[in-house]
């Protein structure tokens, strides 16, 4: 099964896309994360994607197509992936729609996780992840058992990300609802697209996606 998860930045797609890799053993294709992999490692992708990702705008529809056409073509995709944060244009769309057909591969589900601005820029604001497993945490919802040590893997050391600031989160905002959220009227048009609240608690929020999924 593959599937897109669509939403704004602090939806909680990245804990769902977890999740539902944990339950279901889907890959969890994450263009910020290959893109955040490719900044820490100074590739020619990372050199032209960190500046504009630090500000908060959006990488170029040709750079991040190359990147996912790539991760394509690894043998494990043929376990069932969830697409996190890409598409995030009407062209990268349009460019999935090609890749998928030309490798053979289907779109089972378009799941929206809709919420709102306030809560969204809350859980920025106080997000961070363990920098050994990259199991998420919150400063207010979220602490670890032990403080200062992950629950999941014991490491000791966390990280926040560089574009979690507020002025880049409004600058986030602002490229979802120019550029990504028309993907809703166009996957609701062609007859693909759930949505979930995702105001709801995680739980609540993967029991919605796992009704969609069947
Ligand atoms: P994310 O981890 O999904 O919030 O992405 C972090 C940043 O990476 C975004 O703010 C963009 O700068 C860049 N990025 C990730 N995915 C895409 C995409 N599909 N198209 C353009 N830029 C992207």
């Amino acid at each position: 099964m593959n599937i897109i998860l669509l939403g704004p930045p602090g939806a909680g797609k990245g804990t769902q896309a977890r999740m539902l890799t944990e339950k279901r053993g889907l890959v969890q294709l994450s263009t910020g994360d290959m893109l955040r992999a490719a900044v820490a490692a100074g590739t020619p992708v990372g050199k032209a994607a960190d500046a504009v990702m630090k500000s908060g705008g959006l990488v170029g529809d040709d750079i991040v197509i190359g990147v996912i056409s790539e991760r394509l073509d690894q043998p494990d995709v043929k376990q069932g992936v969830i697409f996190d944060g890409f598409p995030r244009t009407l062209a990268q769309a349009d460019a999935l729609e090609k890749l998928l057909a030309d490798k053979g591969i289907s779109l089972d589900h378009v799941v929206e996780m809709s919420v709102d601005d306030e809560v969204v820029t809350a859980r920025i604001a106080g997000r961070y992840t363990c920098a050994k497993c990259g199991e998420g945490y919150h400063d207010e919802s979220k602490q670890p058992n032990v403080p200062g040590v992950c629950d999941k893997c014991g490491g000791t050391e966390f990280k926040r990300r560089a574009d979690d600031n507020a002025h880049a989160v409004r600058t986030r905002l602002m490229a979802y609802y120019r550029e990504t959220s028309p993907l809703i009227g166009y996957y609701y048009a062609k007859g693909r697209l759930a949505s979930v609240d995702g105001l709801a608690d995680i739980d609540e929020v993967e029991r919605q996606i796992s009704a969609v999924l069947g």
